[in-house]
């Protein structure tokens, strides 16, 4: 049982790279480095060696460091095989289902296409932690670049299935337009303003919002609430089906 140490690094405009350490093995793996040189330094900082380079997908802000941060360390490439020839430096390839040791601490391998094809989370059960990339977002979700509604949604209810503690490590600090856009969907959820409160106070702090809570996201974020009947009246289908429904709300979004 290895309860991870994890790191929180703010990298280009709004991204979030994250390292992850086993104090009993001293395994450290970095998430989506979209660049190397902040991950290079904090390393250095906390005296880490990085042993493994997770990616969630293919995208450059994710991507972006993979090459320079194998160089220096000899860390191995962790990427989806659906991927492997759009993820810099792979050597690892995984699939949904998939699991394996960071260091003594267990990750299990979600594939959660929409966003992209490929598109893999990273769960360590044992730290109540989700990396998912540009799947799920503090109270939104990733744009449908290469795959459907029906898959995102479905990957979304992969999501929504796991622990109500688990945390939730997105990729981006999105979380305020987020909000206004989530108000939008559902005006009359109480959870969802107070949570809009709490978003603003931190932000004005200049505090993360992320991670969050698995249960709070089911309870205020609308992409995973598209089977609920306030919600799908909240963008005027009230009685459609879920994915007709999440379908309308990432339209709506896209043009917010
Ligand atoms: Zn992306
Ligand atoms: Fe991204």
């Amino acid at each position: 049982m290895a309860k991870l140490q994890i790191e929180q690094i703010p990298v280009l405009t709004d991204n979030y790279v994250y390292l992850l350490h086993d104090p009993e093995s001293q395994a450290t793996a970095v998430v989506d480095p979209a660049v190397a040189e902040p991950v290079q330094e904090r390393l250095a900082k906390n005296g880490w060696r990085l042993t493994h380079i997770l990616n969630t997908h293919h995208h450059n802000d994710h991507t972006g460091g993979n090459l320079a941060l194998k160089q220096a360390s000899g860390a191995k490439v962790i990427g989806a095989r659906q991927d492997a020839q759009r993820i810099p430096g792979i050597d690892t390839e995984v699939t949904d289902g998939d699991s394996f040791l960071m260091g003594t601490a267990a990750a299990m391998v979600m594939s959660v296409p929409g966003h992209t094809l490929g598109h893999i989370a990273y769960w360590f059960p044992e730290s109540q932690a989700l990396f998912c990339g540009d799947t799920l977002f503090a109270m939104g979700c990733g744009r449908l670049f290469e795959g459907s509604a029906e898959q995102m949604w479905a990957s979304l209810m992969k999501i929504r299935g796991l622990p109500d503690d688990t945390l939730v490590y997105c990729a981006h600090e999105y979380t305020q337009t987020n909000a206004r856009f989530a108000r939008m969907v559902e005006r009359d959820n109480a959870e969802l303003l107070a949570r809009m409160a709490d978003i603003d106070a931190k932000r004005s702090h200049g505090l993360p919002t992320v991670p969050s809570l698995l249960a709070l996201e089911r309870r205020t974020n609308p992409f995973l609430r598209a089977d609920v009947e306030s919600v799908k009246k909240g963008v005027g289908l009230p009685g459609a089906d879920p994915v007709q429904v999440f379908g309308e709300i990432r339209r709506r979004k896209d043009a917010f």
